[in-house]
């Protein structure tokens, strides 16, 4: 069986039997697998406090031929989620990006996605209170799009024709916006010229965020959720979606 050793990032962990953990891994190199810790519940245990959700660090691996479930020999551990758990919409947002990445869970080497996992953490762990709301739709948008799934929005989804400056009709399940002949024909969501430019910049690679009021940006958490489940959830519920749009910036 070969031994691989690839940055990673923990997805998820569960306890299994009496002293194991099986966790699911986002692999910069490998996509996402799922491995056994055995003995990461002993008081010695060589994974200490490393095998958290979102931690991150070196995963070396045992590959298994016949079975899906690998062996995590040990992870060097990098960073841990302490400083995301401060907020809970900072947590939130970071939960949102790991499950919706596990809910694709490219088993084939998805590097793209993996980066942008793993630089969506760092800028979250860092980032000032105030520009949550719009910086945690930006980086849900971002991995949308590394999983190939970014919305059109200068050009009708359905047919490419060119979309015209001012309002758009925005359609989650045709993937972005509809020209005029097509949104006669289909049921969609009116965005005004300034909610257009604002998703124009949550989308864009640039780094720039457009300011949103929290009903604004409430109208844009409930338009990425139903995008999100139509293009990448296949029928799945998304727990930590639904908590990051609904109740994650409710007032303490
Ligand atoms: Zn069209």
């Amino acid at each position: 069986m070969p031994l691989i050793s690839t940055p990673a990032i923990v997805l998820s962990a569960l306890r299994y039997g009496e002293t194991s953990k099986i966790v699911r891994l986002a692999t910069r190199d490998h996509g996402v697998q799922s491995a056994i810790a055995k003995g990461a519940y002993r008081p010695k245990s060589r994974f200490g406090a490393a095998l958290q959700v979102l931690s991150g660090g070196q995963a070396h691996l045992l590959l298994s031929e016949r079975r899906d479930l690998h062996t995590l020999t040990g992870f060097d551990v990098a960073t841990l989620p302490l400083s995301l758990t401060s907020e809970v919409p900072r947590y939130a947002t970071a939960t949102a990006l790991a499950e919706v990445m596990l809910r694709v869970a490219p088993a084939e080497p998805h590097p793209d996605a993996y980066d942008v996992l793993e630089e969506a953490l760092a800028v979250l762990t860092d980032a000032p209170t105030e520009v949550l709301p719009s910086l945690s739709l930006k980086l849900l948008w971002r991995m949308v799009g590394a999983l190939g799934f970014a919305p059109a929005l200068d050009r009708c989804a359905r047919d490419g024709r060119p979309i015209e400056p001012g309002d758009i009709a925005f359609s989650a399940p045709e993937g972005g916006a509809l020209c005029r002949q097509c949104a006669r024909s289909m049921e969609t969501t009116t965005l005004p010229a300034d909610a257009r430019e604002a998703l124009s910049q949550l989308t864009s690679r640039e780094g720039t965020l457009p300011p949103l009021d929290s009903r604004h940006a409430a109208a844009h958490r409930r338009l990425l959720a139903r995008y999100i489940r139509y293009h990448l959830a296949e029928g799945a519920t998304l727990p930590a979606l639904e908590f990051w749009q609904l109740r994650a910036w409710d007032p303490a």
